[in-house]
């Protein structure tokens, strides 16, 4: 009852000043009385808040009312045990602190549909498997700059402290989403930026609208169904929000990193190829435009059916497809595709989609027995025509090659075998760089106004939205590298979390009980060292021609002497590998074949010379992903300056990090391996990430049959032991999140203890007396730093606005 309680503070504030004025009668000193003028502004204050409350009285009705709903269907568990729990926001307020009774909360908000739970200011988001009416404007409107203890935990509270970090302090941020494929990631990630257009102020329309819709887009091209997740991200995400130094949105930027190219030329049973091509398809035959498009129409294209070979499902029936392709064409012309753009992407999709049904057969004559030929020319003039390239040369490019001995140039007659791997590097190799080319096509589109402010000047939010841990029944090279990209996530989650936390007491001559954490970084060791790692051995096998799978995986055996590795018995190509997150055993069978990623010279001549500007463009000018060589640099030296002494000591020396060459930059024809350029990936994004304050949201799965409301407590367990969330809780309760110099606190927060014209020294008194003042308990002072709680930094920046 919002109405009462204004009127109860009203009146205790009159009693208050009553009081006071009885005591010294002056109306001079009451208007000068520091309770006046700050009541003042928390008056001012209160009344915003009133007003947004009564505002989204209304809207958080939809939630009442389901649970009222809910009550008639079947709970998962039973209530009168969880009752004994009382519901807890921050599981850091818990007194009883283990496994069980941080289970039993989750679970029982989770079945009230309180899906977030904070620990302190890391948030755990479960997935809720079905809509929930907490997302609209009113809500990002009841979670804008109010204190966190205010509402119920949720994602845009996490954002919104993102965003007053970077407005406040001026400073980078960067919020990192991890958990498992299919635990809510992707989702979390548009609602934080949804909450930082709203909170950007974006005047601009387009701009706000443009940012909104490069999600969509960039997930078209790199998300596809598994068996895990419909939605399945495939590539890693970092996309920063660029604000000006007052935080007016003012533009994005996107990193990918890794997408899973192998997935345009073969899916597992029950996988699908990216979205892109089954909306392009769909939305092409209601256009009447497949022939146009040289695509058949009968039967749809061979890279749209499973690995079976039987097509899934009929895709030109399916509207949902339909309708997801002309929402994409609405994203490209929102963000700024010119139609000859768009244009000539349909056509390279088109183009790989006919490559994937060029066939080949085995013919033999007097002398050879092993040359192949395309037994249907049609699909070869076909992708030809698409993607305006000669179909002789297309013909010769993938039925031959040409060996350079001592001079001399021979044309060597490709086996079957070679040519089909030739034409699916070709397919691979097509969308790989047709991806990138909208990645950095949308950089372009949304890159700040220079007459507005310059990127240099503004500030960021960086949100992490990378694919989660993958253990399948077989699991390959796609899998290692995504795993091994989450051993990093999980490293620096325990960098921030533990170690650095740890260290910092500890200089600042603070008493604190160390906690106890499974840190990975041995395994990480066995995974990047060189030259004796995984990657360092398979990229060295990767060198010698006669090497096989076989000799890949003995090879590991002889060198990866260490509890996290293992070789089952019987099964020649496997290896095992004990993650952060559990066992995953990997097939080696075509692993090496995968890194050497070898996409022919002829392949590149030919589409270089297409008649197509994009297709061109693709092929010929190597293309910036991340900046070139001297950028990346630039940056990783700048990061190095700016990280905590820990990061410099050991594995993860970004200072003297071995910058590898890009590989945009060699064309992949000069040895560039799939490992090289993982490794180089993961050193870029975790370059970017150190520059920003890290934020953290862990997704949880509640179950694996994707449904609303089930609560697999096994489940949880698992998710929440890999992650060490027990022990962030832990560290949680006893730490502060915010460690500020005394100078930056003094700069920042003077005018809540001093006057204008009085100029305090940075040192220890100084920050005392503004804490002091400010009446916040249970902050402590190390020998150069305030350490404060994350509710502390909100009470003094409320104070701030007010003064
Ligand atoms: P991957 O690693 O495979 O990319 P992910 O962690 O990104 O997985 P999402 O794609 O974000 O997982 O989520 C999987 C599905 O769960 C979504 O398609 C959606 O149906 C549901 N989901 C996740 N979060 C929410 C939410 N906040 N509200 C409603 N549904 C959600
Ligand atoms: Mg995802």
């Amino acid at each position: 009852h919002p109405e009462k309680w204004c009127e109860e503070f009203n009146h205790f504030i009159s009693q208050c000043l009553i009081k006071d004025f009885e005591k010294r009668p002056s109306v001079t000193h009451l208007l000068d009385h520091p309770f006046i003028k700050g009541v003042h502004g928390k008056l001012l204050f209160l009344q915003k808040q009133l007003a947004k409350v009564l505002q989204d009285q209304k809207h958080l009705n939809p939630v009442v009312k389901t649970r009222h709903e809910r009550m008639h269907t079947k709970r998962p568990y039973h209530v009168e045990d969880a009752e004994k729990y009382c519901l807890e926001d921050d599981l850091v307020n818990m007194e009883v602190l283990d496994e069980d009774t941080i289970i039993h909360q989750l679970q029982k908000r989770y079945v009230d549909l309180l899906i977030y739970t904070y620990v302190g200011d890391i948030l755990i988001a479960l997935n809720p498997f079905q809509n929930l009416s907490i997302y609209s404007p009113q809500f990002s409107r009841l979670y804008h700059g109010v204190k966190r203890a205010s509402n119920p935990p949720h994602i845009f509270a996490s954002a919104d402290a993102a965003y007053q970090c970077m407005v406040t302090f001026s400073k980078d941020q960067c919020i990192v989403i991890s958990g498992e494929s299919g635990s809510g990631k992707t989702e979390s990630a548009h609602l934080i930026v949804q909450h930082l257009t709203f909170l950007g102020k974006a005047d601009n329309q387009t701009l706000r609208e443009k940012i909104l819709q490069v999600n969509s887009l960039v997930e078209a091209f790199g998300n596809a169904c598994t068996a895990i997740n419909d939605n399945s991200s495939r590539f890693g995400k970092y996309l920063e929000m660029m604000f000006t130094p007052t935080g007016a949105v003012m533009g994005a930027r996107i990193s990918e990193y890794l997408l899973e190219k192998s997935r345009v030329i073969k899916q597992a049973v029950g996988e699908k190829n990216f979205h892109i091509f089954y909306y392009i398809y769909a939305g092409l035959y209601h256009q009447k435009k497949l022939s146009e498009f040289r695509l058949p129409e009968e039967k749809p294209p061979r890279y749209l059916a499973d690995e079976t070979g039987r097509v899934m499902h009929d895709i030109t029936s399916k509207e949902s497809y339909r309708r997801q392709f002309e929402a994409i064409q609405h994203c490209f012309r929102i963000i700024g595709f010119t139609d000859k753009e768009v244009h000539s992407v349909y056509s390279i999709l088109s183009g790989i989609l006919n490559i994937g049904n060029i066939e080949f057969a085995a013919i033999s004559s007097q002398h050879q027995t092993d040359k192949s030929e395309v037994p249907n020319a049609e699909a070869l003039e076909n992708a030809a025509s698409v993607l305006c390239i000669s179909p002789e040369e297309l013909q010769e490019a993938l039925t031959s090659h040409c060996v350079v001995t001592r001079g001399e140039t021979i044309i060597r007659a490709n086996t079957v075998d070679r040519a089909s791997d030739v034409r699916d590097a070709m397919s691979k190799g097509l969308y790989g760089r047709l991806f990138s080319w909208i990645v950095n096509r949308i950089n372009t589109l949304l890159q700040p106004d220079k007459n507005i402010c310059t990127a240099d000047d503004g500030m960021n939010v960086g949100i992490l939205d990378i694919f989660g841990f993958e253990n399948f029944q077989r699991n390959s090279f796609e899998q290692l590298c995504i795993n091994i990209a989450n051993e990093q996530i999980q490293y620096y989650f325990n960098q921030h979390v533990f170690a650095l936390e740890q260290m910092e007491y500890q200089n600042e001559g603070i008493d604190a009980t160390p906690v106890e954490y499974e840190d990975n970084r041995p395994l990480l060791d066995m995974f990047l060292q060189k030259p004796l790692g995984l990657l360092a051995l398979l990229d060295e096998e990767s060198r010698f021609p006669q090497a096989t799978d076989q000799t890949l995986v003995d090879k590991f055996e002889d060198n990866l002497r260490c509890k996290y590795f293992w070789r089952p018995k019987g099964m020649e190509l496997c290896f095992g590998i004990q993650h952060y997150a559990g066992k995953v055993l990997y097939d080696a069978s075509g692993v090496l074949e995968k890194n050497r990623d070898t996409l022919p010279a002829d392949v590149v001549v030919i589409l270089r010379a297409s008649e197509n500007q994009l297709l061109q463009q693709l092929f010929s000018i190597p293309l910036t992903k991340t900046g070139n060589l001297a950028q990346t640099r630039a940056r990783i030296t700048a990061a190095s300056r700016s990280l905590p002494p820990h990061f410099s000591s050991g594995r993860l020396k970004v200072d003297t990090l071995e910058v590898i060459r890009h590989p945009e930059e060699t064309t992949n024809m000069k040895g560039q391996t799939m490992a090289s350029y993982f490794r180089y990936s993961l050193m870029d994004l975790l370059s970017k990430m150190v520059v920003g304050q890290p934020h953290f949201v862990r997704c949880i799965k509640p179950n694996d049959d994707r449904e609303a409301l089930k609560f697999s407590t096994d489940k949880v367990r698992a998710q929440l032991r890999s992650t060490g969330i027990l022990e962030t809780v832990s560290i949680r309760q006893q730490g502060y999140s915010h460690r500020i110099l005394f100078e930056e606190f003094v700069k920042r927060y003077y005018y809540l203890a001093f006057r204008a014209h009085q100029t305090p020294l940075a040192s220890k008194e100084s920050c005392i007396a503004i804490l002091e003042k400010s009446r916040l308990d249970h902050w402590l002072l190390g020998k150069t730093k305030v350490f404060l709680k994350y509710y502390h930094v909100e009470q003094l920046n409320l104070l701030l606005r007010e003064v």
